[in-house]
């Protein structure tokens, strides 16, 4: 555990497990500040599971959340619980969070935002966190704001003097499919899913010049999410074990959850369906049960299948 804020790096230096690249920062961190430093060779891509629980709480377990991080732009996707803790682990700056995008406004993608939104600003975010989601992002992003009505001032303007833009929200809803955020390194295109009764849910698609990289949300078996991830390299996806709703609700109940969730063995038909190279496992409904969610996904998939646990890296 720190005790201090991360220091921000050179975004240039900021791979420094790649020997090669490593010594190329250092030796362009010797030279005057004049000098020019050549753009990267080549986008540097990270795949990060911040969180790969759902509602229930689980001490091991961090609710929905991952981070894709791009050439040292970090793009959160929902902000489960404890998703601040988690996305201090890997070393990257709160202040380089590019933008969160949300999936859907289901409470254990969001609960987290608040602790994100305010922590981010505190420990150096001086930009507006820039907030993408479906219809009722802006309504989230008021109510956070609401909610810190009384912190955001003393912060901002009596006590730690913190920076007035990182205290603010750009809310951007997301109507329909289509790319929502490009720059030189990457291209982030959302998409419907289909998780009724919610109404407006999303996937994320991720494609750099390196790798492609989906992520389903919530989700039944999609078919445009099928569409959206075809070749993707790696298919971040939803799942869960019917028995374990059979076992812990009603009929009722456990019906209504199967007709708006993918099973393990329904995302290994997608992934086999989209054609991807890699199924990590998420949402996982229960946690522990590597075996049977590998056991389930492989019956259509003959991929490398992965389930999913806090702070993996790909
Ligand atoms: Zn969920
Ligand atoms: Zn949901």
């Amino acid at each position: 555990m720190r005790g201090s804020p991360p220091i921000p790096r050179d975004p240039q230096c900021r791979f420094t497990t790649v020997t090669l690249l490593a010594l190329a920062c250092l030796a362009a961190s010797a030279l005057t500040s004049s000098a020019q430093v050549a753009p990267p060779s080549q986008t540097e891509v990270e795949l990060i599971l911040l969180g790969t629980g759902y509602p229930r709480p689980d001490p091991q377990t961090a609710g929905p959340a991952a981070a894709v991080v791009v050439n040292g732009k970090v793009f959160v996707v929902d902000a489960g619980r404890n998703v601040t803790n988690r996305l201090w682990a890997t070393d990257y700056p709160l202040k380089d969070i590019q933008a969160v995008l949300l999936t859907h406004l289901h409470s254990d993608h969001i609960s987290g935002l608040p602790d994100l939104f305010t922590t981010s600003w505190i420990f150096s975010r001086y930009t507006p966190l820039e907030l993408y989601g479906p219809a009722g992002t802006e309504n989230v992003a008021d109510a956070i704001l609401k909610m810190f009505e009384v912190d955001i001032p003393i912060r901002r303007d009596l006590t730690e003097l913190h920076a007035a833009e990182g205290a603010t929200i750009n809310p951007h809803e997301i109507y329909e499919d289509g790319i929502v955020y490009e720059d030189a390194d990457v291209r982030v295109t959302a998409f419907r899913v289909n998780h009724e009764p919610v109404k407006h849910a999303l996937g994320y698609k991720f494609e750099t010049g390196q790798k492609t990289i989906v992520i389903s949300g919530d989700t039944r078996p999609s078919e445009n999410l099928i569409k959206h991830a075809h070749g993707a390299d790696i298919l971040v996806h939803e799942a869960y074990l019917p028995e374990h709703f059979d076992r812990v609700d009603s009929t009722e109940v456990a019906e209504n959850l199967k007709r708006y969730h993918t099973s393990a063995v329904e995302a290994g038909e997608v992934a086999a369906a989209a054609g991807v190279n890699v199924l990590v496992l998420t949402h996982l409904i229960p946690a522990g049960a590597e075996e049977t969610f590998i056991a389930r996904a492989s019956k259509h998939f003959t991929g490398k299948i992965v389930v999913g646990s806090d702070l993996m890296r790909f």
